[in-house]
């Protein structure tokens, strides 16, 4: 007994110690993050820079406006006095729309001449711009559906007719579900000897904006045109099917692939006090599709990315690790500066710690989802607490980028979450826009990569 009580005196104080110091650094650690979210979201530095980087325009890989805006962000970074800012070369595919993409219906006793909202998918074939192609349309709802009816395909234009499906409570797997008739349509659909293909906007937004994205060709089926038509044109087409299953569609492309250009990933760095060789990445891509302005997909994430650098220098944090800021170029259709970068970070003598993607638009925060190790994704959970701060309520083990998951050497990789509900309504469209960009959910992402970054900092992974 006596033993006993001795322990117990001797360990109090001891444990006391243990507990304060803890208490007094997460408390330390919940002020740096209060200060952080103060700063993003009264100064508003980053949501400035994104409306100075939208007016360049959109910045589809090897354009000459993705060039300008990469002349913009080294800049940018320079002026913002990060400790080294250099251009990664990169060489990317170049796909141009060009000014011309029709879709008329030209024989019907009810809709002739009935212009239709459409928009080439990235990568597609042009046609010839004098005749186009015309020719009856059928309309197909499944993968199953279009191998049951592969004796009726041959000449037509197959239109993919598949609505969002909003029966998910978050926006993703309704776009995972639609996105390989995107990608994968043209080339099943002409290996029944389709002669075009269009499919539904995939979109949450009930309005007649095209949404495109990138498609592949099988380079043993022929390559035929592939367009993106509006939701409310696609339910004017099945119900004018309906109607006459004959009406004939013309359809006109000026877009065509050049040969690859030469690009960069804009990177900038502040240099660790401590472990300079030891990296935290933080990232989005930089390229766009070219209808919008690239806004949320994926101006914001980039922008977010260098405000976390931002961020430290406004607040004098010294980082012990190299914080790193990567802008790769291409992921839309080809991720060729995901895969340079990767291949840099598996050569170099330097050590990845972790890569933090926000490519998923500017909304509000609402978790980070930790893609291997799962000794960092405990370690990430048990900073709940203080990530709260900057509104983040979860912490999953899921998908992080596809930029940052060429980074092979690293520790972890980690995606930003932001609510998911309206980002199909603007993603790859017209739609995606600077206006269309709240500056509070845009500030809260930044501030909570921030968050994130500070404690990765300063406890490890
Ligand atoms: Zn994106």
């Amino acid at each position: 007994m006596k033993k006993f009580f001795v322990l117990v005196f001797v360990l109090v104080p001891v444990w006391q110690s243990v507990f304060s110091q803890k208490d007094s650094k997460e408390k330390f650690y919940i002020s740096v993050a209060d200060s952080l979210v103060k700063t993003a979201l009264t100064q508003q530095t980053g949501h400035a820079l994104l409306g100075e980087l939208c007016k360049i325009g959109p910045r589809l890989s090897g354009s000459a406006n993705s060039l300008k805006a990469i002349e913009w962000a080294k800049e940018k970074m320079i002026s913002l006095g990060f400790d080294s800012v250099w251009l990664q070369p990169v060489m990317v595919p170049r796909w141009e729309r060009g000014g011309v993409e029709s879709a008329v219906i030209v024989s019907s006793k009810k809709f002739t001449h009935k212009k239709l909202s459409i928009a080439s998918l990235g990568g597609s074939v042009g046609t010839d711009l004098k005749k186009g192609i015309t020719a009856e349309v059928i309309e197909i709802h499944s993968w199953s559906e279009l191998s049951q009816m592969k004796n009726k395909i041959k000449d037509k234009i197959v239109f993919f007719n598949i609505p969002f499906d909003n029966s998910f409570s978050t926006s993703f797997p309704a776009y995972g579900k639609n996105v390989g008739y995107r990608v994968q349509g043209a080339s099943e659909a002409a290996k029944y000897g389709a002669k075009g293909m269009i499919l539904r906007s995939i979109t949450s937004r009930n309005d007649n904006v095209p949404h495109v994205g990138v498609m592949h060709y099988i380079d043993s089926l022929p390559k035929i045109p592939a367009v993106a038509i509006g939701v409310i044109d696609a339910d004017f087409l099945s119900k004018a099917l309906a109607k006459e299953p004959n009406l004939k569609l013309r359809i006109k492309l000026s877009c065509k692939t050049l040969p690859d250009a030469q690009s960069y990933n804009v990177i900038g760095e502040l240099k660790g006090t401590e472990f300079p060789n030891e990296v935290i990445v933080v990232g989005g891509h930089f390229d766009s599709w070219d209808k919008g302005d690239g806004a949320h997909d994926d101006g914001a994430g980039c922008i977010q990315s260098m405000e976390v650098l931002d961020l430290f220098k406004r607040l004098n944090i010294k980082p012990k690790h190299t914080i790193r800021c990567v802008f790769f170029i291409n992921e839309e259709n080809g991720s060729r500066g995901g895969i340079t970068y990767g291949e840099f970070a598996s050569h170099s003598n330097e050590k990845h710690i972790t890569a933090i993607e926000s490519d998923r638009g500017a909304f509000t925060p609402v978790g980070f989802s930790v893609d291997k190790d799962s000794a960092s994704f405990v370690k990430i959970s048990s900073w709940g607490k203080i990530l709260e701060r900057a509104g983040i309520h979860w912490i999953k083990q899921g998908g992080s980028g596809v930029d940052i998951s060429y980074i092979k050497n690293a520790k972890c990789l980690i995606g930003f979450v932001p609510d998911s509900q309206r980002y199909f309504d603007y993603h790859h469209s017209a739609n995606d826009v600077f206006s269309e960009v709240n500056p509070r959910e845009f500030e809260l992402g930044s501030a909570a990569m921030a968050v994130l970054v500070f404690l990765i900092d300063r406890e490890g992974l």
